[in-house]
């Protein structure tokens, strides 16, 4: 990047800025946090809009706010309610962060998002890019709020060759972006900058030929535009081959599955799932669905050392969760529940009433905590995962009405959702 690119105040610079400012005014989109100044509404729009598209925002965005439609809504809220809430949207440590934050501005702010720079980035959360965003849209600060689309749209304007996963062409991007803020215009030229990257100026095929810039675009000019920006490839997650139990109830649990609860830090910490594993090396990992009576011994061993009484019966399905960093395939298997010896259902009955060997128990937000065999060895469940050594899964039984009380990763929900689905469609034939 040129010392020129970097001032911004030259022709182009000047040109750039006002041409999509008017272009923004005359036809941008009405967003539901567009109708307001509300820095809580702004901030949590751009949070969710990290991850997802526009369209798939708006109405977890309308259902949040009708939820939690203050900072003080939001920071007393169950931990529980606000996860629920953003079920669906993937990468729940931001939910979890923003609630955070909201007790922090509570706490420390009387409940106002403040509008000062220092404060707003010590928010739990809040990195230069939603700081930038709160900052501009909200209180018309001049701060730069740079994100990948940004940073796509300015390298192809002004033909930056520098790699954009590089901290350090962040920063310039972020310099260069603040200089091109037109006096008093913050809110609006940020959101044209976002939005002409969103609609006009997309990651494969740029419409050029409608671009309010087009004639002066030093990418398009030069004939690279679709080679821009560069950027590294950041290294694939990691596969990891996983079983997974779907365990059937019997007996007073008929109708319903067992879930347990992830741990409390870690991947995708507090929420539930079907119980599953690690596949050991020599059960097919990697190569699709493993050898399935392998897989299903391998199966019952894992659910009896985490203290559930069960027999995998077939394999079901695989299903796959990505991470930043590890990619999961799930080979489902179809368990059922097995009846306990009467003296041993005693002993677990008995464990669960003290306290030790099942599940912490809390309040049960529906479903049935499950009774545990004695002896099982559920600490160090998830320790390579992140969790806690110490810490012992919740394990509850619930049927397809008690699903609204549990926050799932969306790969568990589709599962269960399937399951519960062919029940019914079983049930009415
Ligand atoms: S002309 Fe094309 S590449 Fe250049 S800013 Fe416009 S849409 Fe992007």
């Amino acid at each position: 990047m040129d010392e020129r690119k970097e001032a911004g105040g030259g022709e182009d610079e000047l040109f750039f800025s006002m041409r999509l400012l008017e272009w923004y005014n005359g036809q941008k989109r009405d967003l539901p946090w567009r109708r307001s100044r509300d820095p809580y509404k702004i901030w949590v729009s751009e949070i969710m809009l990290q991850q997802t598209r526009v369209d798939t925002v708006i109405p977890y965005f309308n259902r949040f706010i009708e939820r939690f439609p203050t900072i003080d809504a939001l920071a007393e809220a169950p931990e529980e309610e606000v996860l629920k809430a953003w079920e669906g949207l993937g990468y729940y440590s931001r939910a979890r962060n923003l609630q955070s934050a909201a007790q922090q501005v509570k706490e420390l702010y009387g409940g106002k998002v403040p509008d000062d720079r220092e404060a707003v980035f010590g928010l739990k959360g809040v990195g230069p890019y939603t700081a930038g965003a709160i900052l501009s849209i909200a209180f018309n600060r001049p701060e730069p709020a740079v994100d990948g689309n940004v940073m796509r749209v300015l390298s192809r304007f002004f033909l930056i060759e520098d790699d954009i996963a590089k901290p350090k062409t962040r920063i310039k991007m972020e310099a260069l972006a603040k200089s091109l803020i037109p006096e008093g215009e913050a809110s609006s030229f940020n959101q044209a900058l976002m939005e002409h990257g969103a609609l006009t100026c997309t990651p494969k095929s740029p419409r050029c030929l409608v671009c309010p810039v087009m004639e002066r675009c030093a990418g398009r000019l030069a004939g690279v535009e679709t080679e821009l920006p560069v950027k590294t490839k950041a290294k694939p997650p990691r596969p990891e081959e996983r079983l997974a139990a779907l365990v059937e109830g019997r007996g007073e649990h008929a109708g319903r599955v067992l879930i347990r609860q992830r741990p409390t830090r870690g991947l995708l910490a507090r929420m539930w799932e079907l119980p599953h594993w690690p596949a050991p090396g020599d059960i097919g990992a990697g190569s699709g669905r493993p050898g399935e009576a392998a897989a299903m011994d391998r199966l019952r061993r894992s659910l009896a050392e985490a203290g559930v009484a069960a027999r995998p019966e077939a394999y079901m399905m695989a299903a796959e969760h990505t991470f930043s960093h590890i990619h999961w395939t799930l080979q489902v298997y179809r368990c059922r529940e097995e009846e306990l010896p009467q003296p041993m259902a005693a002993e677990a009955r008995g464990l669960y009433a003290a306290g030790s060997g099942a599940a912490a128990g809390g309040d049960a937000p529906g479903g049935e905590p499950a009774l545990l065999l004695p002896g099982a060895e559920q600490p160090g469940l998830f320790a390579d995962e992140g969790g806690a050594e110490e810490e012992r899964p919740d394990m509850r039984w619930i049927g397809r009405e008690d699903m609204a009380n549990y926050a799932f990763p969306n790969v568990f929900l589709k599962l269960l959702n399937a399951y519960f689905d062919g029940q019914e469609a079983a049930g009415r034939r």
